[in-house]
C-alpha cells in the first residue's frame, strides 16, 4: 500500500458562514468536495490545510478539538456560541462563564443544557415508539416499509403498502397526536377496493 495520506483541508467562499471542512489525498480534490457540499462552483472557493484536523479523518472532529483550535461551536441544546472565552449574561446581566459540556462532536453550554437536551431526546423518542406501536395495533394488516420520527424529528412518519397498491400510502403525527393517513394518488382506487375487501372480510 502506497496510498497518499488523507489531511484536512479548510474550504470558503467569501461567505464567512459557508465554510466546510474535507479529508483528502490533495488540494484540489479536497476543493472539489468542498465546492459540492456548499453548493457552488468550483472557481468560488479557496482552499486551505487545517493540519491540526488531520487526525480526526476517521473519527470525526470533536468538538473540544475545535474550541482548542479557537474555533466556536454552538451548543447542541440551545445554539449559544461556546469558545475558549465563552459565556452568557443572564436575566439580571451577570455574566456567567460558559462551563461546557463535551460530547463527541457536540458541545452543551452548560451541565444544564445537556439535561435538557437529553430529556427533550427522550421524550420525542418515548413519543415516537408510541406512535409507531399505535398505528400498528389500528391497523395490523398493513404492510409498514419503514418509521421515522425519532428525535430530532417531530412529525413522525410510517410508510406502509397494503394489497393490490403499486406506490403505497403513509400515516403521520405532526405532534399533535392526530393521525393523519394518505394513499397516493395512483393507488386511490386500488385502497378503496382494500377498505371494502377488510370491510367485507371483518364483517365474516
Ligand atoms: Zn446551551
Amino acid at each position: 500500500m502506497s496510498a497518499k495520506p488523507v489531511k484536512a483541508f479548510i474550504i470558503e467562499t467569501d461567505d464567512p458562514e459557508e465554510s466546510t471542512i474535507q479529508f483528502a489525498t490533495t488540494n484540489v480534490a479536497a476543493r472539489r468536495q468542498g465546492a459540492d457540499e456548499i453548493g457552488t462552483d468550483f472557481e468560488a472557493v479557496s482552499c486551505k490545510r487545517l493540519p491540526w484536523a488531520d487526525q480526526y479523518v476517521d473519527s470525526g472532529i470533536p468538538a473540544l478539538a475545535y474550541i482548542e483550535n479557537d474555533w466556536h461551536v454552538s451548543c447542541a441544546n440551545c445554539g449559544a456560541m461556546v469558545h475558549k472565552e465563552s459565556g452568557s449574561t443572564d436575566d439580571d446581566g451577570n455574566y456567567e462563564p460558559h462551563e461546557p459540556v463535551y460530547r463527541g462532536e457536540h458541545v452543551f453550554c452548560s451541565p444544564g443544557c445537556e439535561t435538557s437536551h437529553d430529556s427533550k431526546v427522550a421524550e420525542q423518542n418515548a413519543k415516537f415508539a408510541a406512535f409507531e406501536s399505535r398505528v400498528r395495533e389500528l391497523r395490523p394488516d398493513l404492510q409498514y416499509k419503514s418509521f421515522r420520527g425519532a428525535y430530532p424529528y417531530i412529525t413522525m412518519t410510517g410508510e406502509f403498502m397494503f394489497d393490490g397498491a403499486k406506490y403505497g400510502g403513509s400515516v403521520r403525527d405532526e405532534g399533535d397526536g392526530a393521525l393523519l393517513w394518505f394513499v397516493a394518488n395512483g393507488d386511490k382506487a386500488a385502497w378503496d377496493q382494500y377498505e371494502a375487501d377488510q370491510a367485507k372480510s371483518g364483517a365474516q
